[in-house]
């Protein structure tokens, strides 16, 4: 039967700064900027959605960015670090990118075959890149990243969890995910094992307890093909004991919620329709975004909301 699920489609985290955001996100890292739109929730906030040419699911890192915002603290019950995946032959390109930029990295890390360097944003949020020749999806650049060495979309996250035995269970009963391996207490599960598909739980590491704040992770969210495989993912996560929210409609992805049994927040979102739905490819990012029932309020919201500038070449 095919699954249900298919591996990471967004991961979500808060920031301070939003041109500090943007700058890091664009500039360093090079991503695509493909949604400038309003939290929801709080709309004098931004939401900044950060990509691949398209916005793929498994490419997508999203910021709700509040100017002022104190440093949150990594712990246990949240994604600690969040990897992206660069061609294996990139990883001296990205160490002389970074040293070149004044970002601090880590000596590459080995990691399941892997090399795995890590760093953080501004904000002290944990990024790694994972050096691997397992990536087929082709990369995208602003051009001041050479395309040959681009991010080519998440790699995997790492769960930070105090005990692994309740979310293994969940992972691989209810959510379609495999065990792969284990290696220095780092436990591995993919859908297919691909780079944008790949969860770590990882023990403990850091010890303390997660401080929710700019530079951590609000919930990472598993991807899934529609609206009906949404409603069967629903109706087994339910069978499996979790609460589970309604449907929510996030204009871009429809989304579904629950807490999974370490404490980390987890969302369900679909594959359609995408970020093409109110912007041309082209033009994705471009123009301030806002859900129907806020456009009437367009001006009142927008004047709220601190001016941006989008300029990547500035890290060129
Ligand atoms: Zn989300």
């Amino acid at each position: 039967m095919d699954k249900l699920i298919t591996g990471i489609h967004h991961i979500t985290a808060l920031a301070s700064n939003p041109q500090q955001n943007i700058d890091f996100y664009t500039g360093i890292l090079g991503l695509r900027l493909v949604k400038k739109t309003i939290n929801f929730d709080s709309p004098d906030v931004y939401h900044f959605y950060f990509g691949d040419e398209v916005g793929a699911p498994g490419t997508i890192l999203t910021f709700f960015p509040f100017e002022g915002a104190r440093k949150g603290q990594k712990g246990v019950g949240e994604t600690t670090y969040t990897a992206f995946s660069i061609p294996k032959s990139s990883l001296a390109y990205w160490k002389d990118r970074l040293q070149g930029l004044g970002i601090t990295h880590s000596t590459p890390i080995s990691r399941f075959g892997d090399e795995v360097l890590r760093f953080e944003d501004h904000d002290g949020m944990g990024i790694e890149l994972v050096a691997n020749d397992g990536d087929t999806r082709g990369g995208w650049t602003y051009g001041h990243i050479p395309l040959v060495h681009s991010i080519r979309g998440f790699h995997s996250a790492s769960l930070n969890l105090r005990t692994k035995d309740l979310t293994e269970k969940l992972l691989t009963e209810a959510m379609d995910y495999m065990f792969i391996g284990e290696e220095n207490g780092r436990y591995r599960y993919g859908t297919d094992g691909k780079p944008g598909d790949i969860i770590d739980i990882v023990l403990n590491q850091p010890p303390t307890r997660s401080v929710q704040s700019a530079g951590t992770v609000h919930h990472i969210a598993f991807r899934t093909a529609n609206a009906a495989t949404q409603l069967r993912v629903q109706q087994i996560l339910w069978n499996h004991g979790q609460q589970v929210t309604e449907v929510k409609d996030r204009n871009y992805f429809t989304s579904i919620y629950f807490r999974e049994p370490g404490g980390i927040l987890f969302e369900v979102a679909t594959d359609e329709p995408g970020f093409d739905i109110d912007e041309e490819i082209d033009h994705l990012g471009e123009s301030l975004k806002l859900p129907d029932w806020a456009e009437a309020q367009r001006d009142k919201i927008a004047g709220r909301l601190q001016p941006i500038t989008l300029q990547p070449e500035k890290y060129g």
